[in-house]
């Protein structure tokens, strides 16, 4: 069994991490090919290495002297490297990079967060260094070759065995190092797993899987154990986010599973992301919410509109015009709105009502501003009649207007509209009527 385990920076931000990451690692003779993070924050106002190593682009790019930074990101990996009593010369190699800062490239500066993190973790878990650079290709379009990348993963399988590998960088086909974007390293570890047919995705954070709401709001809300691509896809969107991303891409093409753990409490289950869920009488018929705030919606009526072929893409038009991006497109017989983000539009809305009329001839335009967006998310919606008729009914005995109201294509959400100011108790609202009333119901999860 091959087993891809990333770890992400908080996981390998000090040498106490680091045993974790060991433990980890010993724990499961299949995890052979680890993916690190930059270490990153130690507590919770600290710094991450990578956001440093941007501060140290930022002196160069300023000509303002950085000694005295790069003393301090040096200090970081030689406090990791002291407690670990690992040998490799960590000051001296860092010493002879901070030397070289003014002639290496942005991108190159900040890739050294997690190629220092990676020798020292290779050196810990006593694995070869496999660096990024001579792994993952990127094309000139930025996006990553994976032929490329699969023949030189590949062979590092066969010369190597087992590897560690920084994330978050690679190169192009002439060597210039490129990096992927902010929480890349997500991706590194979904690439490689691709590379290598590898039967899961372990990304190990510090949170022990996707929650079913933002704990910010919802008390302590249930952690999700098992969720669908898409669905992750749904509430990533609408905010909630564990994973980069685009990282499920690479692995979501070819059916590899994703287990988000957490590297603090290693025995918790987590959270498994894959394809298709399994039956199983104990499924939620609620997966997860999530919601953003300030959206705007432009409902625009017209009699006989059902009758007018093409109405809805002039519509779509002039938003297209300003670059503006659609959320949604909530439909009745004579009238259609458009939802699109506030700020996308807060300074030519007037510009784009007046566009609608002229292109339209509606008869009216109206714009709802301060609107709140909250999806419902369950793969199992769609086959239980009823449920946005309680979702619904819950909302309205807790006195909530409900501005908008639509369902995504597959089903697998309900997404409703409601004003920005009843948006935290909306979500609180729907989390009771479902998930916690459900966590009476069911029997106790293990976590
Ligand atoms: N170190 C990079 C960042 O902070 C990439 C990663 O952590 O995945 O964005």
């Amino acid at each position: 069994m091959i087993k891809v385990a990333k770890f992400g920076g908080s996981s390998v931000a000090t040498a106490e991490q680091f045993k974790k990451v060991r433990n980890i690692v010993r724990a499961d003779p299949d995890r052979r090919f680890v993916v690190v993070s930059a270490a990153g924050k130690r507590f919770a106002d600290d710094n991450k290495i990578t956001d440093l190593l941007l501060l140290v682009n930022a002196h160069i790019a300023y000509h303002v002297d950085c000694t005295q930074l790069l003393k301090d990101i040096e200090q970081r990996f030689v406090q990791i490297a002291e407690d670990l009593e690992l040998t490799y010369p960590i000051a001296e190699k860092f010493e002879e990079f901070s030397s070289l800062v003014g002639s290496l490239s942005p991108e190159y500066i900040v890739s050294r967060g997690e190629w220092f993190t990676a020798r020292l973790m290779a050196e810990y878990l006593d694995m070869p260094f496999l660096d990024a650079a001579d792994a993952v290709v990127f094309r000139h379009d930025g996006s990553v070759d994976m032929e490329r990348t699969a023949t030189q993963v590949k062979d590092a399988l066969q010369r190597l065995g087992s590897f560690v590998m920084p994330g978050f960088y690679g190169s192009t086909v002439d060597g210039t190092i490129k990096l992927f974007k902010r929480g890349g390293g997500d991706i590194s570890g979904a690439v490689l797993a691709r590379c290598l047919d590898a039967h899961i995705y372990e990304n190990w954070t510090d949170v022990s899987g996707f929650l079913s709401a933002d704990p910010r709001i919802v008390d302590n809300p249930r952690t999700i154990h098992r969720i669908t691509f898409d669905e992750m896809r749904e509430l990533s969107y609408m905010g909630a986010t564990v994973l980069q991303e685009e990282a499920i891409f690479p692995v979501r093409e070819v059916g590899i599973p994703i287990q988000i753990k957490n590297t603090n409490n290693p025995d918790s289950q987590g959270t498994i992301i894959r394809e298709t869920a399994e039956d199983n009488e104990r499924e939620h018929l609620i997966t997860g919410i999530a919601g953003r705030k300030d959206f705007l919606a432009v409902h625009i009526s017209k009699a006989h509109m059902s009758n007018r072929i093409g109405i809805v893409r002039e519509a779509l038009a002039v938003f297209e015009r300003y670059g503006v991006s659609v959320e949604h497109i909530p439909t009745g017989v004579d009238s259609f709105g458009v939802v699109v983000n506030g700020a996308d539009v807060a300074d030519k809305i007037y510009l784009i009502v007046n566009d609608l009329q002229q292109a339209l001839d509606p008869d009216s335009v109206t714009v709802i501003d301060k609107l709140a967006l909250i999806s419902v998310v369950g793969r199992n919606m769609s086959r239980r009649p009823g449920t946005s008729g309680r979702v619904f009914g819950a909302l309205g005995e807790a006195g909530i207007n409900i501005r908008m109201i639509t369902q995504s294509s597959q089903e697998i959400s309900i997404i409703l509209g409601v004003n920005n100011e009843d948006f935290d108790r909306a979500i609180n609202v729907v989390y009771s009527a479902f998930v916690a009333e459900e966590m009476v119901d069911m029997p106790k999860e293990e976590e």
